[in-house]
Formats: C-alpha cells, sequence, structure tokens
C-alpha cells in the first residue's frame, strides 16, 4: 500500500477526534485508492466498548499511528478483512487501548473507500451484504437530555422519531424535520422560558420532566403524520446504564426524584411502551442485565423494537449472549464500538440471522464523515439513526437522500 496519514481535528462538541487518510498504490507506483474517514465519539459509553483513545489522547494515538503506518507501508492487502485483521494485530491488545479503537476505526473506514475508490463504485457497493442495497429509515432525536444536555433537561436521553410509514428516504428525513420544528412548538406552548436550547445531537434540550416531553413528542409525531399522510412513530432511547447506580440497585430518576429497581423499571418502560405507542426503545434496562431486557422483549412481542446499545455494543460474543438470553429484537451498530468494519460486519451479520434488526448509528460526538450512511446502506440495515439537524447529521442524511437519487428505480427501503 502507499501512505497512512493522521490528524487531530475537532468534532461537534469541540473536542478533539482524529482523521486519517489511507492512499493505495498500483504496479506503477501512482496512488490509485484514497480515501479519508473520521472518528466519531461517544458521551454515554459502555463499559464494554474498546477504548477510544489511549491514554494520552489523541497525541498519544497519532504517534502510535505512525508506528503503524511505517509498518504497514510496502504492505499489500486482497481485502479490507485482511487490513483490519493487521491493524488489530499492532495494537495487540483486545479492548484496542494501544492504538486506540477510534484510530483504528478512522483507520478501517479510511481504507474502506480507498479500496472502493480504485472499484470505481460508491462504498456501499464495495461494502455489500446480499444481492442489493437498501435504504434505511432515518431514526432522529428530537428532543433529549440524559448525559447529552444539562441537569434540568429530562433523565431520558433521546426522545425519537421513526417514519416507518414513509415510501422513500427523502421523504422520511423531511418528516422528521418536521417533527423536530413541531415539537419546538410545542414546548414553547408548555414551558414560556424555553429558550431552544439544544443538546448535543441537535434536539431540544428543554425543562421538562420525561413524561412531560414524550407526550409532546407523540402528539409531535402524530400531527405530522396527520399533515403528511404517513406514520411517524415515537421512541426512545433511554440510556439506562446512565441512569443506574449499581450500589442502590436502582434507576435513579433525578428529575423527578423517583427511583425504580429493576421490576419498577420494567413496569414503568412497559408502560410508557403502551400508552404513546412506542414503536422502539433502547436501553431500557443497564447493560449487565440481559435477563430483564429479556422480560421487556418477551411482553412486547413484534410490537415495538427492543434495541440494546451499552447492552451489546456492537461485540459479536455479547450479542451471542442477547441471543441465548432473548433480550432484543434489536441491536444498534456503532463501528467505533468495537474498532473495525470488518467487527462492524460481523456484529450486522450475526443480528440479521439471530436476533431481527440492525440499526445503524451515529454517536453524540460526529463529525461530517459520511462513512455510517453508506454502511447502513451496503450492510442492509433497516434503520439508521443519525439525528435530524445539524451540520454532522445532515451530512448522513444528504448522503443518503443522494444514494437513493442515484439508485433510482432501483432504491428499495429495508425491511421491518
Ligand atoms: P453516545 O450516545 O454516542 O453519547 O454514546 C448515543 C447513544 O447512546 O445511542
Ligand atoms: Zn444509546
Amino acid at each position: 500500500m502507499g501512505s497512512i496519514r493522521g490528524r487531530k481535528i475537532l468534532n461537534s462538541r469541540g473536542d478533539p477526534t482524529i482523521e486519517t487518510e489511507v492512499s493505495i498504490l498500483g504496479k506503477s507506483g501512482a496512488v490509485t485508492g484514497f480515501g479519508v474517514a473520521a472518528a466519531p465519539s461517544g458521551a454515554s459509553t459502555g463499559v464494554h466498548e474498546v477504548i477510544a483513545f489511549p491514554k494520552g489522547g489523541v497525541d498519544k494515538s497519532l504517534e502510535s499511528l505512525e508506528d503503524v503506518a511505517q509498518e504497514l507501508e510496502g504492505m499489500t492487502f486482497e481485502d479490507l478483512a485482511s487490513f483490519d485483521e493487521k491493524c488489530r494485530e499492532l495494537d495487540g491488545t483486545k479492548d484496542l487501548s494501544k492504538i486506540g479503537g477510534n484510530t483504528i476505526v478512522a483507520l478501517s473506514m479510511a481504507m474502506a473507500k480507498a479500496m472502493a475508490s480504485i472499484s470505481g463504485g460508491p462504498l456501499y457497493k464495495y461494502l455489500l451484504i446480499g444481492e442489493s442495497p437498501r435504504i434505511p429509515y432515518p431514526l432522529g432525536n428530537v428532543l433529549g437530555g440524559g448525559e447529552h444536555a444539562g441537569p434540568t433537561a429530562p433523565d431520558i436521553q433521546e426522545f425519537l422519531a421513526l417514519p416507518l410509514g414513509a415510501e422513500s428516504f427523502h421523504q422520511a428525513a423531511f418528516g422528521n424535520a418536521k417533527v423536530h420544528k413541531k415539537v419546538k412548538e410545542l414546548i414553547l406552548k408548555k414551558s414560556k422560558t424555553f429558550t431552544g436550547g439544544k443538546g448535543d445531537e441537535g434536539a431540544w434540550a428543554p425543562n421538562l420532566e420525561n413524561q412531560e416531553a414524550l407526550e409532546i413528542v407523540a402528539k409531535a409525531c402524530e400531527e405530522i403524520s396527520e399533515e403528511l399522510g404517513f406514520k411517524i412513530k415515537p421512541g426512545l432511547d433511554v440510556a439506562a446504564s446512565s441512569l443506574y447506580d449499581e450500589e442502590s440497585e436502582k434507576y435513579e430518576y433525578s428529575r423527578e426524584e423517583e427511583s425504580r429497581d429493576a421490576g419498577e423499571q420494567i413496569d414503568f418502560i412497559l408502560e410508557l411502551i403502551n400508552t404513546y405507542n412506542l414503536t422502539y426503545v433502547e436501553d431500557p434496562i443497564w447493560e449487565e442485565d440481559f435477563k430483564s431486557f429479556a422480560e421487556i422483549t418477551k411482553k412486547v412481542g413484534q410490537e415495538c423494537l427492543i434495541c440494546g446499545d451499552d447492552l451489546f455494543v456492537t461485540n459479536v460474543e455479547r450479542i451471542q449472549k442477547g441471543i441465548e438470553n432473548n433480550s432484543a429484537n434489536a441491536v444498534l451498530i456503532k463501528p467505533n464500538q468495537i474498532g473495525t468494519l470488518t467487527d462492524t460486519r460481523k456484529a450486522v451479520e450475526l443480528t440479521k440471522k439471530n436476533v431481527g434488526i440492525p440499526v445503524m448509528s451515529h454517536r453524540s460526538g460526529e463529525t461530517p464523515d459520511t462513512t455510517i450512511a453508506h454502511l447502513a446502506v451496503g450492510y442492509g440495515c433497516p434503520i439508521i439513526k443519525t439525528g435530524v439537524v445539524g451540520g454532522e447529521r445532515i451530512a448522513k442524511l444528504n448522503e443518503l437522500i443522494r444514494v437513493e437519487d442515484e439508485l433510482g428505480e432501483e432504491a428499495q427501503m429495508g425491511e421491518i
């Protein structure tokens, strides 16, 4: 291969992250392939994720990248899997704590783009699983709290909209944008002092209690569904690991000064699903409790997607444990939780075969990198969770509008 470079860039929170460039040389020595990619970062990270950056942060990671670049220069790789395997080997740790999972994921994504550019086609085609690409439905964060907003915002991290009745991605993405606007209107009716503040992902962050917020989002989904003539339904990312206190073994809702034990948490979530007709609930239970997850999944059947994020961390061993326990019917897929696209692909394949729906996802700290848009289409994930507004979120949504446009008649939405 040719050269590898890395640089420290800004993410959407103004924190440093890493961007890598990979070039591939042909037999004549000329550059035949090139790719550039940047890593996202989470705020409510799962404890079982790979380490984003080693001690010493992005600077230390950049130093390690120089050594990696020297090792890799002159080597040839037949495919992305062998490149990813070599990167893992050079790190040498299971949690990628030497080079950093974020650096390795940026390398893997840049290499995929470089290889795709040699093949001359778009990235999703190079990554394709199965016969044909699928366009995902956008799952969008319209109101939020938890670790993504200030202390007076709701405890629940994300109140989401999922436009499952849309006929195209274009229609769906604009539907979510309308829900986002409607939510602001409804917040202002309830909370006169609302300043228009937003959390990390561009979702409104009002001073409201959890159920007041859910009421508003459910109403906004209903009104916009009626206006547009297709169904948009509400969902949640509870991010329950952030609420769980291991000492008291309770979920602490500080906004409402409520504590709930495992049984009460299960009942609370089931009540929310029934009352608000929720179509999607992510991390309703903290990351170590596969059994309580299973209780919720069993009770809702096919009526609602119960998705594991911190529970699975895109890791096939943890997804396997979820399969044994029947914990969930959907899996959140975040490439930087596991470190390489090859591992991400394995997580998607295992999910499709034995769990249900893989949901491709952004992180709360993002860059305008659009790789996950192509991963969703190529891997056939029926849903992509990537926000509704804000440049770094819009970059992915607009890329999917482009892909849908390019596919024309061939564009098919994923199946849920
Ligand atoms: P994170 O949050 O990127 O801060 O981890 C997103 C999520 O929990 O889905
Ligand atoms: Zn989550």
